[in-house]
C-alpha cells in the first residue's frame, strides 16, 4: 500500500512539474527581437519582453501560416516567430502556426517596438529633415500644378502678400502620417526659393524616413488652386 501511495505521489509530482515549467514560448538567452529587413536588435525592457512572451503563451493558435508581411521577428528558445505590426499577426514559422492579437494588444506591442514614436515624428514643417532650415522669408515660389491634363501647368508666385499667406499656412499647419505608401493622383508641387536655398515640396505628401506625411488641412492646396486659376491653369481645360 505504501509503495502504491509513493508511486502515485511521484506521478503527481511529475505531472505538475511538466505542467508548470513547459510553457511553449520562452526567451532565448541572448537576443529577442529584431527588425525583419535590417536584422537590428530592438532594445526592450524585461517587463515588455515578458508581456510579449506571455501573449504568445496565452494565444489561441491557428494551424496555418498567415500569408502576411513581417517587419519584426522574435528569436525564442525553440521557435522563430514573425510579427506584422500593421495587422498584429504572429506567425510561428517553426511550427507552422499563426495568431492575431486584439487591437489594444497590437497597439501596446507597437508602442513597445517604438513604432508610435516614429509615426509621430513629424508635427510641423521643420520636423522634415529637408525643410529643417526653411524660414518664412521667401523670394518666390515656382509651382508645378497638376490640372489633370497629363501635362503640368507651370507658374511663378512673386506677389509678396500671396507668398506671406502661403508661408504662413506651411508654418502653422500640422502633418498626418499617411503610411509607407501614398496613392494620391495629384502631383502638384512647389519650389520654395529662399536665396540660394530651394525647397521642393509636394502638395499631397512629403516623405520623412519611411513614412509619407500630408498636410492636415487643405489650406495650402486651396490657396495654390486659387492662384493657379488666376494664372490660367484651367483655361481650355474641361
Ligand atoms: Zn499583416
Amino acid at each position: 500500500m505504501k509503495k502504491i501511495f509513493a508511486l502515485l505521489l511521484t506521478c503527481l509530482l511529475c505531472l505538475s512539474a511538466v505542467g508548470c515549467s513547459e510553457k511553449p514560448y520562452q526567451a532565448a538567452w541572448d537576443g529577442f527581437c529584431y527588425t525583419a529587413t535590417e536584422h537590428q536588435a530592438v532594445e526592450m525592457k524585461s517587463e515588455d519582453r515578458k508581456y510579449i512572451i506571455n501573449l504568445l503563451n496565452e494565444a489561441v493558435w491557428e494551424t496555418n501560416i498567415e500569408d502576411c508581411e513581417c517587419d519584426f521577428y522574435f528569436s525564442l528558445q525553440r521557435q522563430r516567430v514573425e510579427y506584422h505590426s500593421e495587422c498584429g499577426t504572429f506567425n510561428d514559422i517553426t511550427n507552422g502556426k499563426s495568431t492575431k492579437v486584439a487591437e489594444d494588444q497590437r497597439l501596446k506591442i507597437n508602442t513597445i517596438l517604438n513604432l508610435d514614436a516614429a509615426k509621430e515624428k513629424v508635427g510641423t514643417v521643420t520636423d522634415f529633415s529637408k525643410f529643417s532650415n526653411m524660414t518664412r522669408e521667401t523670394s518666390k515660389i515656382e509651382v508645378t500644378f497638376d490640372n489633370n491634363t497629363g501635362a503640368p501647368f507651370y507658374f511663378t508666385i512673386e506677389d509678396q502678400e500671396n507668398i506671406y499667406e502661403i508661408m504662413n499656412i506651411i508654418f502653422t499647419d500640422t502633418f498626418e502620417n499617411m503610411g509607407e505608401e501614398v496613392n494620391d493622383g495629384n502631383h502638384s508641387s512647389i519650389k520654395i526659393i529662399q536665396g540660394e536655398r530651394i525647397y521642393d515640396m509636394s502638395l499631397s505628401a512629403n516623405k520623412e524616413g519611411k513614412y509619407y506625411y500630408s498636410f492636415s488641412t487643405t489650406d495650402l492646396y486651396d490657396k495654390i488652386i486659387e492662384l493657379a486659376r488666376e494664372a490660367g491653369a484651367f483655361e481650355g481645360v474641361e
